[in-house]
């Protein structure tokens, strides 16, 4: 699996895990709430896609999935730099970027990474040697040029020291996690004989929309997972990942669970967006995650038909439905309590399960103020189907270990309440 292969993660989880423990007062606040926009595809400007000749012997190249580099110059004799632009706008400021380096005799070259006007840096960059293995930049490695924006100080660019050689170098905002990442990690979760796998739909670009069902039961209880409506948040599919892999556990109280519940995953909302490094649309330009009332997009229709033709052919209902996403810190979007659904009160008794695991770890919940915009894809599963639903976000920064466990415990919390 793609985890960061660093050390200095498990001492970053003890130390968030201390930080945690000191109970701060001043939680954020989260993200302003979500506005109604256009879902009515646009253009997105695609990216040209080579292997860049920058002179005596280095390269660059982005002609690979989920690369996103959009130009790329050689300064001086040391100095590379390359232009991060979005694929439309307006966007939300999550800039990702991926390229791959080498040169023909190993030096020790600078990268500047910059960004078109109004947007800045934001992922911490990450290397890799295969593609697939991933480690943080050395901090001392590392040089921003900070600003202010919206109260957040950041880079407005970044200045990578990069130690390259004939063998590439991948240089990525986050772990790089593809469709055919994703393909490979369901194909081993196929192996277990209560999950299959089926194709519900057809993204902009014509990838398929792929759906995995989980479980034996005879779908009267149902529940409905979904991750990667935005490219960039990979934090939220690391959590998605080990939440479904406890569910398929040889547990007794997994084998329970599937036995009453079957669960339907769409691992990978937005495969266009991810193959092709957005930062945050699908390929008609659009955040789909404000398409859950108006379905203008080929994705989120899918997942609308499959669970309307679910329920009216079967009966049964969804109880719990669940969207994993990443952002700046950790945070819990949940429907406003005092609305009931078909199991009133299961999303706040999960989140009290995970307080209870880690000692001292207090959840940032933001519960939505009532009926207002029903765009997003937890506010659907709730008004459509009454199925209790929260989205799940993980911090950019959120030690994978701390993610993985999270993930884990959340679906063991959840297991043991829709059991009770
Ligand atoms: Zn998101």
């Amino acid at each position: 699996m793609n985890f960061l292969k660093n050390k200095g993660y498990f001492f970053a989880l003890i130390i968030i895990l201390c930080f945690l423990g000191c109970k701060t007062t001043t939680q954020w606040k989260g993200q302003a709430p979500i506005r109604k926009v256009s879902t009515l595809t646009v253009p997105v400007q695609r990216q040209y896609a080579g292997i860049f000749d920058l002179g005596d012997g280095v390269f660059v190249s982005n002609d690979y999935s989920g690369a996103r580099m959009n130009g790329v110059a050689r300064t001086n004799d040391t100095l590379i730099s390359v232009l991060i632009t979005s694929e439309n706008s307006p966007i939300n400021p999550s800039p990702w970027y991926g390229f791959k380096i080498w040169s023909e005799a190993e030096k020790d070259l600078y990268v500047k990474l910059t960004y078109n006007e109004d947007a800045f840096h934001r992922y911490f960059p990450k290397l890799s040697k295969n593609g697939s293995d991933w480690e943080a930049l050395d901090s001392l490695k590392y040089k921003a040029v900070k600003k202010i924006y919206n109260e957040r100080e950041l880079a407005e660019s970044i200045t990578l020291q990069l130690s390259v050689n004939k063998d590439t170098l991948w240089v990525s905002a986050q772990e790089l996690i593809t469709s055919s990442v994703v393909d490979k990690w369901t194909n081993e979760l196929l192996t277990n004989s209560f999950v299959s796998k089926s194709t519900i739909g057809e993204s902009n670009q014509g990838r398929p929309v792929n759906l995995l069902t989980i479980g034996d039961s005879d779908d009267q209880r149902m529940i409905m997972v979904i991750s990667r409506q935005h490219p960039p948040e990979v934090t939220g599919f690391l959590a998605m990942q080990a939440f479904i892999e406890t569910l398929c556990a040889d547990t007794d109280l997994a084998k329970r669970f599937r036995a009453t519940y079957n669960t339907y995953v769409v691992p990978l909302v937005n495969p266009d967006g991810v193959d092709n490094g957005h930062w945050r649309h699908n390929y008609g330009g659009v955040d789909l995650n404000r398409d859950w009332e108006n379905f203008n997009q080929p994705e989120t229709r899918a997942i609308r038909d499959f669970m309307r033709e679910k329920v009216s052919a079967t009966g049964g209902s969804f109880y719990f439905g669940v969207d994993f996403h990443s952002t700046w810190e950790d945070i819990f979007y949940t429907i406003t309590p005092e609305l009931k659904g078909n199991m009133p009160g299961l999303v706040p008794l999960v989140i009290a399960g995970l307080e209870d695991e880690f000692p001292g770890y207090e959840p940032n919940i933001r519960p939505s103020p009532g009926t207002g915009n029903k765009i997003n894809s937890t506010a659907f599963f709730f008004f459509e189907f009454g199925a209790e639903s929260f989205t799940y976000e993980v911090g950019d920064n959120t030690p994978r270990e701390f993610v993985r466990k999270k993930g884990e415990t959340t679906a063991i919390k959840l297991m043991e309440q829709l059991l009770k």
